[in-house]
């Protein structure tokens, strides 16, 4: 049975649009108490007899209007989302339970240590685990984004670096990384220097052999890479680089093919971020709230963000601010909470069995997928992948067909397109990462539908350069939408 049909979807106008004056979604009793002085309050160039274009409707307007968008939306919980180096995985229900807790997700972030000792042991007891899953020394739940961990992280390196007086300029960085990890070298201010990749799509040793020199401060890595990758080399790849006094940083934004099967720590890492919206199964995407802890070896454990986390002697939870050494404060509180208690939930739900199994399972998966679709596309590093592997068009570009051709023809088949044009080192990418929570039959699906539209790119390549057919939309004018968005609408009459 093919994955997409056709099926009833209606139209939607604005919400603005659907307003009517006078109409209201609420119907409250008459107030029995005498109306407040609110220009006195609140100063009377505040107040206001109405909001001009403020829409007015009733409940079931609102209610029709959202449940409806929502229906024009793809997402984890409709199909399969190969998003590669994003980790699309199933985020289970018993996380979203949990994180409703009243406890849990009605407490003031201010209220007093004393009366939060179960929140906080959450906050510690999720740190540790993080801790021995990752083979590190200490945790901050701190930051709450991938990006955000990279940039405490290298923060702390250039701390401990100017305390230990020998403050460097650069960081190196591979040319396969994804584009957070510049950025963040740069927002810390130091240099960046791109390494090349050697054949096999791995740090090249001869290349970190000579541009590992006094001024570096650091080698930001992924591993496995964006390619998928485990570098092979990466314990003669830290020996290099802490020889010569640098630190290296590592991007665990894949931790997904590693959970029980690896352990950055031991092939010395000093620093590393995860993405618990990403590994972790809490929902992400949309730029929603997400958490990208860092985890340190007991070098750098001075300098995490302040507060910590820590327990007295008589076993009570409290928030450790006497941290003379930190980078300081780099987010409100103490973290995205919600986030983090699904991560844990997620965690203990598993156990360490359960975790090696997923990675187990999620490297499984794409390399099923790279034996499935490798007579189909091109396979530009033909190297044992973990838990993503990257195709590209190189076939297909004969036709002259764009990856993005490719991707949007996906969508007539009912799936979310794979990441693609990235990384930058494979000109046309095309990057799956299935993720362990599909089963055999959707990947199975899917690679029926890519093999369909390799086979389209050869008999009617127009196809796939006018699609997407089957959707609500067809294709869009993304130059548009990035240069020239219109986010605001306007009531008429009004410029
Ligand atoms: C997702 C990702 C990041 C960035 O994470 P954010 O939470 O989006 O900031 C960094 N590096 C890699 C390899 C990633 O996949």
């Amino acid at each position: 049975m093919p994955k997409s049909t056709s099926h009833l979807s209606q139209n939607e106008g604005l919400i603005f649009e659907r307003s009517s004056l006078g109409r209201s979604g609420y119907d409250l009793p008459p107030s029995d108490v005498p109306d407040p002085d609110l220009a006195l309050a609140l100063g009377s160039e505040n107040v206001r007899e109405s909001i001009a274009g403020f829409p007015e409707l009733s409940e079931l307007d609102v209610v029709r209007h959202f449940t409806r968008l929502s229906t024009w939306n793809y997402s984890i919980d409709t199909g399969f989302y190969p998003l590669g180096s994003c980790t699309m995985k199933y985020n289970p229900r018993i996380n979203e339970r949990v994180a409703r807790f009243e406890g849990i997700a009605y407490t003031h972030p201010l209220a007093p240590e004393p009366f939060v000792q179960g929140n906080l042991e959450i906050l510690k007891t999720l740190g540790d685990l993080l801790v021995e899953i990752t083979g590190m020394d200490a945790a901050s739940l701190q930051p709450p984004a991938g990006a955000s961990g990279e940039l405490a992280g290298v923060m702390m390196i250039r701390a401990l670096l100017s305390d230990r007086g020998n403050p460097r300029q650069k960081i190196l960085i591979p040319d396969s990384a994804h584009g957070t990890n510049p950025a963040s070298a740069s927002i810390a201010g130091y240099k960046v220097e791109s390494l090349k990749s050697d054949a096999h799509g791995c740090i090249s040793l001869a290349a970190l052999e000579s541009a590992m020199n006094a001024d570096v401060a650091a080698l930001m890595l992924t591993n496995p890479n964006t390619l998928g990758i485990f570098e092979r080399n990466i314990v003669h790849i830290t020996e290099i680089v802490h020889r010569r006094g640098g630190l290296v940083y590592m991007d665990g934004a894949n931790l997904n093919a590693l959970m029980g099967l690896a352990w950055p720590g031991d092939f010395g890492i000093d620093v590393m971020h995860m993405n618990l919206h990403k590994t972790m199964s809490t929902p992400h995407g949309g730029g929603g709230p997400g958490a990208g802890p860092v985890v340190v070896k007991k070098t750098l454990e001075p300098y995490l963000p302040s507060p910590v986390v820590a327990c007295d002697a008589l076993g009570r939870y409290f928030l450790d601010h006497d941290r003379p050494r930190s980078i300081g404060k780099l987010k409100a509180y103490y973290g995205n909470f919600g986030t983090l208690v699904r991560a844990l939930c997620y965690i203990l739900a598993n156990g360490s069995a359960g975790l090696r199994e997923a990675s187990s399972t999620a490297i499984l998966n794409a390399n099923y997928l790279k034996h499935k679709l490798r007579d189909h596309y091109d396979l530009p590093y033909d190297e044992p992948v973990l838990h993503e592997v990257v195709f590209s068009n190189k076939r297909q570009a004969q036709q002259h067909l764009s990856v993005m051709d490719i991707a949007k023809r996906l969508m007539d088949y009912g799936f979310h397109p794979p990441t693609v044009a990235f990384p930058l080192i494979v000109p046309g990418a095309l990057m799956i990462e299935p993720t362990e929570t599909e089963g055999k039959a959707e990947l199975d699906l899917f690679a029926e539908a890519m093999k369909a539209i390799a086979a389209e790119a050869e008999s009617n390549p127009d196809l796939l350069r006018s699609a997407p057919h089957a959707t609500r939309v067809k294709r869009l004018d993304e130059v548009q939408a990035a240069r020239r968005p219109v986010l605001r609408w306007k009531p008429p009459g009004i410029s």
